[in-house]
């Protein structure tokens, strides 16, 4: 039951979580992460499937795609639908699934509901078996879109690409690769990802550790044992192993590592907030009779609308945490007196209310399941719900009464530092055997830092001068001065954050359908106009131009680690009316077909 809102004191609370977020800000911000390279860069070794050699590739495409994720596979799996074959998605993984490739650690699952999180369940017929599914079904998942829309013919996995340069003369695009390939293509699709790569804390003697070290993106199951299907690490069964790092990751690992380990350290900087998973097996009889024609968009528009909250449907077909944190906001904002309910500062203050009240719930349930009472006073998080990932997990608080885990609690400090034996943490070493870094992946860094590129377009002109003032586009999806060029990504689009894949699709259909009526129309070029660009800047500033987290949050990467980003704050808004709306006005973008904003030539 939550509780009620006349108990909790709120000034107290705002004390409290301005004091927890000023112990955690470091003027060091994003740069107290570092890349992995060097003496560690074996941790960014693919531990699931040998590199083949092959001879390099020179040819033409049609389209390229750079990653092999879901954006990869939903833009390729729209194009082959619209007649256009000739896609190669370049991947620099062993196989298909992003995310989900290099995810593999025990307990991987997907914190958005599967019916509404995996993409293409109607066109591949796939009933998801799990209201939340495991990271295993959701890369067999991508390996069948790959099948069934036949993207591995062409595909180059294993396989970096170094650099991308717009011939003019030729109207296509020149890709260079790690692997000593040099082919074009008329048109490009970038689907990198927001967090693909690993990251590791700025820690003095991070190289000196002389025992077992991974990053979580590179499960190690021969050290180990175990597999990602949640057979028992049996290999650690005598080992002392630390983790460092309690974000959504360590949540969904922990309970794994408690059961197998004979001593386990969770270091702990900031406790997540971890609130009731309720996951369960989807029916097969339930599913045959809701997975009518179109089901998917219906549960898709649904899901978006429920979670925004701006026009609350009469059913919440995915009831899950996501759509249960915006109904309570609505219902607080309902129950004002009609005079207030468009007062921004009474609606602010019920959204706060209602707030305060799901996180003193949140923070009770370290109470009612973790028995050692300082370890679940540790446990609490003090900051609003949508400062951090919120997550949602049956096991995670449960494995603190598990015996040999421990949880060291840094309060707001973090590890100090590595030693050749182990972790030291509040002035104290603690010796293991084995270090798994659940430390994140970079946000916010450079884009052609993070993807190893940075695209010439027209007059040679790099994206990363035409963003020297931050991210701009129209859509999230094209930019001006790189023709044939397409972006799959949700910022300065829906900016859909609890549902990703959603942003995708759409950004995937909106594609197939300028490239197909390029071809259709016989243009060779497709680029927006510096006009269109500039007003769809200038209409998502007018939303505020705020990054997710606020800057009174708890720092971490929602929000710059409590840093101004600067104009970088642009590459985190969405359209300002919200991802309900912003789908509907892409829509009727498309189906319009003057492509308003768009040049062809
Ligand atoms: P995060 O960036 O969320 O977490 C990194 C963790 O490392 C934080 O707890 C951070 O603490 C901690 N940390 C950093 N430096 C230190 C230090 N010196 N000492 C101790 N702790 C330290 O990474 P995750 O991999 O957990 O998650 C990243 C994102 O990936 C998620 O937010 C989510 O978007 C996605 N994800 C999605 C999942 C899903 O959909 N199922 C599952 C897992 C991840 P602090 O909080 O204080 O900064």
């Amino acid at each position: 039951m939550a509780p009620a809102s006349s108990r909790i004191d709120k000034d107290a609370l705002r004390k409290k979580y301005a004091e927890e977020r000023d112990k955690r800000l470091r003027p060091d911000g994003n740069a107290q992460y570092i890349r992995i390279q060097n003496q560690l860069a074996h941790y960014l070794d693919d531990p699931y499937t040998p590199v083949k050699e092959r001879e390099p590739v020179r040819d033409h495409v049609t389209f390229a795609f750079v990653g092999g994720g879901f954006a990869g596979l939903v833009t390729g799996a729209r194009l082959v639908e619209r007649g256009i074959r000739d896609v190669r998605i370049i991947e620099k993984g062993g196989d298909f699934g992003g995310t989900w490739y290099w995810n593999r650690y025990p307990g991987a699952q997907c914190d958005t509901a599967s019916m509404v999180y995996m993409p293409l369940l109607e066109e591949t017929g796939h009933m998801p078996t799990e209201k939340y599914a495991h990271a295993p079904e959701i890369l067999e998942h991508c390996q069948r879109i790959g099948n069934q829309f036949g993207l591995y013919e062409n595909a180059l996995f294993h396989t970096e690409v170094k650099d991308l340069e717009w011939d003019g003369d030729a109207h296509r695009w020149i890709l260079r690769t790690n692997r000593g390939d040099e082919f074009t293509a008329q048109f490009l699709g970038l689907g990198t990802g927001p967090l693909h790569v690993p990251k590791l804390p700025g820690l003095p003697g991070i190289e000196d550790f002389r025992g077992h070290s991974f990053h979580t993106s590179r499960w190690d199951y021969d050290y180990t044992g175990g597999d990602p299907h949640g057979d028992a690490m049996h290999k650690l069964a005598d080992k002392r192993v630390a983790i460092i790092g309690t974000g959504a990751t360590a949540v969904q690992c922990v309970p794994h590592l408690a059961a197998a380990c004979k001593e386990l350290y969770v270091f702990q900087r900031t406790p997540s907030s971890v609130d009731v998973r309720a996951n369960r097996p989807i029916d097969a009889k339930w599913f045959a009779e809701i997975a009518t024609e179109g089901w998917q968009q219906r549960w898709l528009e649904n899901f978006t609308a429920n979670q925004q909250g701006v026009e609350m449907p009469d059913v919440d077909l995915v009831q899950d945490g996501w759509t249960d944190l915006a109904r309570r906001i609505r219902m607080r904002i309902l129950s004002l007196p009609p005079e207030d309910r468009r007062d921004l500062r009474k609606i602010m203050g019920a959204f706060e209310e209602s707030d305060f009240e799901k996180m003193e719930e949140i923070r009770s349930r370290c109470d009612a399941v973790v028995t050692d009472p300082d370890t679940a006073q540790n446990l609490k998080a003090w900051y609003r719900q949508l400062c951090k990932r919120p997550c949602f997990h049956d096991e995670y608080l449960q494995s603190f009464n598990i015996e040999g885990t421990h949880l060291v609690d840094t309060d707001g400090k973090g590890v100090e530092k590595i030693t050749e034996k182990g972790v030291v943490a509040a002035g104290r070493e603690y010796e293991v055997d084995c270090i798994i870094y659940a430390s994140g992946f970079e946000v916010g860094t450079p884009f052609e830092d993070r993807t190893g590129f940075d695209p010439a377009g027209r007059d040679g002109i790099r994206l990363s001068e035409h963003w020297a003032e931050g991210m701009r586009s129209k859509h999230g999806i094209h930019v001006h001065g790189f023709p044939n060029l397409f972006l799959v990504q949700p910022t300065q689009g829906a900016n859909l954050i609890s549902n990703v894949p959603h942003n995708l699709t759409e950004s995937g259909k909106t594609i197939a359908t300028l490239v197909r009526h390029a071809i259709d129309t016989g243009w060779e070029e497709v680029e927006v106009t510096r006009e269109a660009e500039d007003a769809w800047v200038d209409l998502l500033m007018t939303g505020g131009g705020r990054m997710l987290g606020s800057p009174d949050c708890t720092p971490g990467y929602y929000n710059n680690e409590g840093q101004d980003p600067g104009p970088a704050a642009r590459s985190f808004v969405g359209y300002p009316q919200g991802a309900l709306a912003f789908f509907r006005y892409l829509d009727a973008w498309r189906r319009d077909g003057s492509f308003e904003g768009v040049e062809f030539r």
